[in-house]
């Protein structure tokens, strides 16, 4: 018989009840260090003070009022956002799945007068980009797609970091490319900067929009505000999820004034994107992200964490590969099955996330202090002693 949730997830067996910064205690009472941040998410932590506060006035206030008002909230985290971003102009969604349907809509529509044949999306293998139809026929990978069909069509994939992507955008029927600075799902793939310098320079040539999934790299996860910082470049359409609403579901794409002119009024809309409830946490999220020195703090923990990880990788050859990532998005690249990491971490009371290519995720909240550093790095060590001891 079908369970009663649509079984679309192999769950692990728990189940918590309540989040302090980096800790979720189970409802047996147990402790588990959070590496995972539910995928990114929990950017300060569980049940962060300042996001509690921010959520209980704004929510005796105010919850949803229809975009058809002016919602001043939203206003105050669009100006934020353009304030810190290469950004013009701001629209919320509910999230990155939603982000990316509006960004695909929004590079067909900047040429569907100008250049009406430009409607291709270039994307990449391993990419992740949500759920909906536009987002799994963007990504193409099999695992998403199929059964699915038919898919939408004006997406093409290329390889993450290759060569063919720069001959392929020069095509009259191009659009875009769509690129996430550092893939997630994919296994902590990082583009190199020179890749991303080249990709712009040569979107740039050809006329085409470059859109950055930010999803999940953006909001201070690499040490800067957004991933493509490092690489001293800028997207034209942005894609940001995940961590800007804490945990409050909220979605934004940015976009430069160029990119976006054409999206007129009621050529775009979204029912709940952009409350006041959810934009009043985003604002608080982006406040303290972007607020004096928080972003130097996510960097020298970084680093700390980065070093202790390549020691238990060295101590752990059967075990682990190679550290891989950036910032407080990394990767370890496993030798064992990561699953099995993953399943020997519940044991070890630590919380990971597995990717593509046999790669262990960790996600960890940007608050998450030394002292919970050097925790999370004993307790995967216990979780690697349990798979070595099972080899
Ligand atoms: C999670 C993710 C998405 C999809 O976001 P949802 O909020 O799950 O719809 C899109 N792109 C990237 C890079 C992601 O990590």
């Amino acid at each position: 018989m079908i369970p009663a949730i649509l079984p679309t997830y192999n769950r692990a067996p728990l189940a918590f009840e309540r989040g302090e910064g980096s800790w979720l205690v189970a409802e047996d009472g147990q402790r588990y260090l959070d590496l995972a941040a539910g995928i990114a998410v929990n950017a300060l932590g569980h049940a962060h003070p300042k996001l509690v506060q921010v959520l209980a006035e704004q929510g005796a206030k105010l919850w949803h009022v229809s975009n058809i008002y002016r919602v001043p909230q939203q206003e105050a985290l669009a100006a934020l956002l353009v304030e810190h971003s290469f950004a013009d102009t701001v629209f919320f969604t509910n999230s990155g799945t939603e982000a990316c349907e509006l960004a695909v809509k929004m590079a067909r529509k900047h040429f569907s007068a100008s250049a009406p044949e430009r409607t291709r999306i270039l994307a990449f293998n391993g990419a992740f980009h949500g759920r909906s139809s536009a987002a799994i026929a963007a990504s193409g990978s099999e695992k998403m797609v199929k059964g699915f069909g038919p898919l939408l069509p004006g997406f093409a994939q290329f390889e993450f970091g290759g060569e063919e992507v720069f001959e392929a955008l020069k095509a009259p029927d191009v659009a875009a490319v769509m690129v996430e600075p550092i893939q997630g799902e994919g296994g902590i793939r990082a583009a190199e900067d020179g890749w991303l310098k080249r990709l712009r320079g040569a979107c740039d040539e050809a006329g085409v929009l470059l859109i950055l999934d930010e999803v999940q790299c953006g909001m201070g996860r690499t040490g800067r505000l957004f991933a493509h910082e490092w690489a001293g470049i800028t997207p034209d359409i942005m894609m940001v999820a995940k961590g800007i609403g804490g945990g409050f579901p909220l979605g934004a794409v940015l976009a430069t004034e160029g990119a976006a002119k054409e999206m007129t009024a009621g050529s775009h809309g979204s029912t709940y994107g952009g409350n006041p409830l959810g934009c009043a946490i985003g604002t608080a999220v982006t406040e303290i992200i972007t607020g004096p020195g928080f972003l130097d703090e996510v960097n020298r923990k970084a680093s700390l964490l980065r070093q202790s990880l390549e020691g238990l990788v060295a101590a752990h050859p059967e075990v682990f590969e190679e550290v891989r990532g950036s910032g407080l998005m990394l990767g370890l690249k496993c030798k064992a099955a990561n699953t099995d990491i993953v399943q020997a971490g519940y044991g070890a009371h630590v919380l990971t996330v597995a990717a593509a290519d046999n790669v262990l995720r960790l996600l960890p909240a940007l608050t998450i202090s030394d002292d919970e550093i050097a925790e999370a790095v004993t307790r995967l060590e216990t979780a690697a002693r349990t798979v070595e001891a099972a080899q």
